[in-house]
C-alpha cells in the first residue's frame, strides 16, 4: 500500500496544481467554453515551478504577432523583457491587447510569429501544465468554492499544512478578518455561505498565490475602486506576493504602478511608450496625459470620500 501511496499522492498534487491553475485562468479569461488547441512538445524542457526552489523567471516577448482569427491581427509586433524579480506594468485603453499578452504568456494560444519566452526558452518548449504551474495569477474576480474559507485558501496547494495556510493568510492581510468570523477558518463561504466583499476575495486569491509560490506572477488589477483602507491593505498584500517574483501587472490605476521597473503603454496592439513612471511623465506623451487625467479623478474621489464622512 505504501508503494502505491507515493505515486498516487504525487499524482494527486500534480492534479490539484493543474486544477488550481485552470480554475483561476479559465475564469480570468472566460475560456471555459473555448476549445484551445496548443500541443505539448514530444521532449519537453523542465521548468521550475516554485520560487523557493529556484530564482525568479525571465519573461520575454520577442516581436510577437498574433490574432484570434486569421482575418484580424491583434498584436502587431510586441517586444519587451521582464527581468527576473522585476515588475512590469502594462497600461492602455480597453481593447489595447493587455489581456491578450497574459493569455499568450500562459500559452492559451500560439503566436503567429515571434516568440514568447520564459527562462530564455520559447514557451512551446515546455509542457503546458509545467508552464502554468510556474505562473500564478491574481485575477480581478476570484472564484470561491462552497467550502470553508480555509479550504479556499489551501486550494493554492491542497497538501499545505494548516500553519502554512495561516501564514499565507497573514501575509495576504486576511488572517485577522478570518479570526473575526464565528467559525474562523472553518467558516463556510461562497454561494451557500458567507459572502465576501471584492477586497476580501482578492485577499483570498493573494493567499492562494502565496501558497502556490509561483516564479512568475500576473496581477489583473480590479477595475472597480475600493475604499482607501481596503485598497491600502490590498496593496500591502500584493507587495508581499510580488516581492522577488517577476510580476506583470495589468493596471487600471496608475497610482499602483509608480514603482514599476518598466511601464508599457499599449494602444491598438502596439507598445506606444515604455519607461519608468518618471521617464514617461517627463516624455509628456500618452502616459503623462493619462496620469494628469487620473490625478484629477483621484482628487475628485478623495473629495467625495471626505464629504461622505
Ligand atoms: P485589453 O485587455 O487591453 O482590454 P484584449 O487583449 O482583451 O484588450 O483585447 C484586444 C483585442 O482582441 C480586442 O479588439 C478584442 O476585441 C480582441 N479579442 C479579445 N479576446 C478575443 C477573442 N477571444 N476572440 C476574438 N477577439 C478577441
Amino acid at each position: 500500500l505504501l508503494q502505491l501511496y507515493g505515486p498516487l499522492n504525487f499524482l494527486g498534487s500534480v492534479y490539484s496544481a493543474i486544477r488550481t491553475a485552470m480554475v483561476d485562468l479559465e475564469h480570468m479569461f472566460g475560456l471555459v467554453e473555448e476549445d484551445v488547441e496548443v500541443a505539448d512538445p514530444l521532449h519537453p524542457l523542465p521548468i521550475a515551478a516554485h520560487l523557493q526552489d529556484s530564482d525568479a523567471a525571465e519573461v520575454e516577448f520577442r516581436d510577437v504577432r498574433f490574432g484570434y482569427g486569421p482575418e484580424r491581427e491583434i498584436l502587431h509586433g510586441v517586444s519587451f523583457v521582464a527581468q527576473p524579480g522585476k515588475k512590469l506594468a502594462i497600461v492602455g485603453s480597453t481593447g489595447a491587447g493587455k489581456s491578450t499578452i497574459s493569455r499568450l504568456l500562459f500559452r492559451f494560444y500560439d503566436v503567429w510569429s515571434g516568440a514568447v519566452m520564459v527562462d530564455g526558452h520559447d514557451v512551446r518548449a515546455y509542457r503546458q501544465a509545467d508552464l502554468r504551474a510556474a505562473i500564478g495569477v491574481v485575477p480581478q474576480d476570484t472564484v470561491l468554492f462552497n467550502e470553508t474559507i480555509g479550504y479556499n485558501i489551501a486550494y493554492g496547494r491542497l497538501d499545505a499544512s494548516p500553519s502554512a495556510v495561516e501564514q499565507a493568510a497573514r501575509l495576504a492581510q486576511i488572517h485577522d478578518f478570518i479570526m473575526s468570523l464565528p467559525e474562523g477558518y472553518n467558516t463556510q463561504v461562497g454561494e451557500r455561505g458567507l459572502k465576501l466583499s471584492g477586497g476580501e476575495k482578492q485577499r483570498v486569491a493573494i493567499a492562494r498565490t502565496i501558497l502556490k509560490d509561483p516564479r512568475v506572477l500576473v496581477l489583473d488589477e480590479a477595475t472597480s475602486a475600493l475604499d482607501t483602507h481596503t485598497e491600502q491593505e490590498i496593496q500591502v498584500a500584493l507587495k508581499t506576493v510580488s516581492a522577488r517574483r517577476t510580476t506583470l501587472v495589468i493596471a487600471h490605476r496608475l497610482s499602483t504602478i509608480v514603482d514599476a521597473d518598466e511601464i508599457l503603454v499599449m494602444g491598438q496592439g502596439r507598445v506606444l511608450e515604455r519607461g519608468t513612471h518618471e521617464a514617461l511623465l517627463a516624455a509628456g506623451g500618452h502616459y503623462a496625459a493619462m496620469w494628469a487625467a487620473q490625478g484629477a479623478e483621484g482628487v475628485t474621489e478623495r473629495l467625495a470620500e471626505a464629504v461622505s464622512r
